[in-house]
């Protein structure tokens, strides 16, 4: 019966209304993404249901001892800019913040197989909608992004919100905070590999826990995440790679950012 009233009123005059009352998501014109009956960045692919944690990072949770140290809160001295010279984000109150149009910055340090946490706050003053709205990334051997995004009351096209392997897989959830609030990632990453012949073994992968809630359990990438268009991995790059934040023009702030390389217990 549902049915009945919804397809009466997508073909009566009400139709019109709604086309134009309703906000626009999302793309039609992209290439659908393998696998799926979706196109790259579909307003139309259901909405992650939302999910309240209870999680409170209000407090800085000291990393483990075997953790490499990324980001302290005080300085800047593992980063860059894209072209190697000093990263210009700000420093503030033991955070760091997106300096707008400044670019993108990434680690010096080059990672392979990793558990990474890293806390996030999008902009206390809300500004912009859908994707312009408290908007970075975090892109795991530079070119596999976890969406950065205010999610909030903000819809978006699905696997362009928070958590989203963007272009690809909305997270499982919405576990997003208020803006302004400190949030987490916790990312457990394993780098693709190629054989000789360019030919790709073993695609990249991801398991993320958003604010204490999973978004992604051993996902594989399908490729690069690039906006409106289908990623791959034609091209095949070393294990060990950079970690890349995305200056996306909004004031986006970073902390207590540390990283454990996966190893075997008798090979750290
Ligand atoms: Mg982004």
């Amino acid at each position: 019966m549902k049915k009945m009233i919804y397809s009466a009123l997508i073909v009566g005059s009400c139709a019109t209304l709604w086309a134009a009352d309703a906000p626009k998501l999302g793309y039609k014109d992209t290439p659908i993404i393998p696998g799926t009956s979706w196109h790259v960045h579909d307003g139309d692919r259901p909405q992650p249901r939302l999910v309240t944690t209870g999680a409170s990072f209000s407090h800085l949770a000291p990393a483990p001892s075997d953790a490499v140290i990324l980001f302290d809160g005080k300085q800047l001295g593992n980063w860059q800019q894209g072209d190697g010279s000093p990263a210009k984000w700000k420093i503030e109150d033991g955070y760091m913040e997106v300096a707008p149009k400044t670019g993108s910055i990434r680690t010096k340090n080059k990672f392979a197989d990793f558990q990474l946490h890293i806390e996030f706050a999008t902009p206390i003053k809300v500004d912009g909608n859908s994707q312009g709205r408290g908007n970075s990334g975090i892109l795991l051997n530079g070119v596999y992004e976890i969406q950065v995004l205010d999610s909030y009351n903000n819809p978006t096209y699905p696997d362009g919100q928070c958590g989203g392997l963007y272009g690809q897989s909305p997270p499982l959830v919405n576990a997003s905070k208020a803006p302004g609030q400190w949030q987490s990632y916790d990312i457990i990453f394993e780098s693709p590999r190629w054989d000789k012949d360019s030919k790709i073994m073993k695609k990249a992968s991801v398991t993320l826990i958003h604010n204490g809630v999973l978004l992604h359990h051993k996902k594989e990438y399908a490729g690069t995440t690039p906006h409106r268009a289908n990623g791959n991995y034609d091209r095949p790059h070393p294990a060990e790679m950079y970690i890349e934040l995305q200056d996306h023009n909004n004031p986006m702030r970073f902390r207590n950012i540390w990283l454990r390389s996966i190893g075997e217990y008798d090979k750290p």
